[in-house]
């Protein structure tokens, strides 16, 4: 017998923990309770005092009454928790939907803005306009005169691409040059490429770095198949293009 007595009164003990945190939550509809039975036995003429005193010293139809009054006003209170805490509760909701929205407006936005850059960066790409070639003339005088540009020999036919994106400004034939393009690039430098087989590109045009805007030939006053490039900074005299080239990163 004690052992079970022992074993009861443990369980009891266990039960009475479990049970614990939820009459936790009894103050707060106590107090409610509480403060409404306050109020209503405030109405109850010669019956003044603290909530505490009403509950406890009222006569037995006043207290039959009030403990009537608390139920209702229990049900309603926990009525109205129970809305406010699904208002609450839907706030917190929407809350995080809209945190969550904003998030990904603003990891649209990024990479939007990274895409811009990438094409940015592609579209502001230098490119040699021949890839295999020979370094035959540099900028300089040149019986007399200036050679305004430097000279890369290729096969005639070699592929001729847009030093940069820009638009074609020229493309025709020029005394000396033969068949010329002139490019305006995005920085406002003005490529110029002389002695050309064949032209592929019309003034307008926009093209990309390293489009094909025609092929190497012998045009003009040329002396074998070579590309003649000229660089004129914001459209201006030509400069040495070598060291032009390597502060773009390209090299002859
Ligand atoms: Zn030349």
């Amino acid at each position: 017998m004690p052992k079970r007595s022992r074993y009861a009164g443990r369980h009891r003990g266990r039960h009475r923990a479990e049970v614990k945190p939820r009459s936790a939550a009894v103050p707060g509809a106590a107090a409610a309770a509480l403060t409404l039975t306050a109020t209503g036995a405030a109405v109850i003429p010669g019956l003044a005092g603290s909530a505490t005193a009403n509950a406890n010293d009222s006569g037995p139809l006043t207290h039959a009454q009030g403990s009537d009054s608390a139920t209702g006003s229990q049900q309603v209170v926990g009525l109205r928790e129970r809305e406010a805490q699904s208002v609450m509760l839907a706030q917190a909701r929407e809350a995080r939907t809209e945190a969550a929205a904003r998030t990904s407006r603003a990891e649209a936005r990024q990479a939007i803005e990274a895409k811009r850059r990438k094409a940015l960066a592609m579209a502001h790409r230098w490119v040699m306009p021949v890839q295999d070639f020979r370094f035959t003339s540099d900028f300089g005088a040149r019986w007399g005169k200036l050679h305004a540009g430097d000279d890369l020999a290729a096969p005639i036919g070699s592929r001729i691409g847009a030093l940069s994106s820009g638009t074609v400004v020229f493309a025709g034939q020029q005394s000396g040059y033969g068949n010329k393009v002139e490019i305006r690039h995005w920085d406002g430098t003005v490529s110029w490429y002389g002695h050309m087989f064949q032209i592929d590109v019309k003034v307008g045009q926009k093209v990309d770095p390293g489009e094909k805007i025609g092929e190497v030939g012998n045009t003009g006053h040329s002396t074998g198949p070579h590309l003649h490039l000229e660089i004129h900074p914001d459209g201006g005299g030509p400069v040495d293009p070598q060291p032009w080239l390597a502060k773009h990163g390209l090299k002859i």
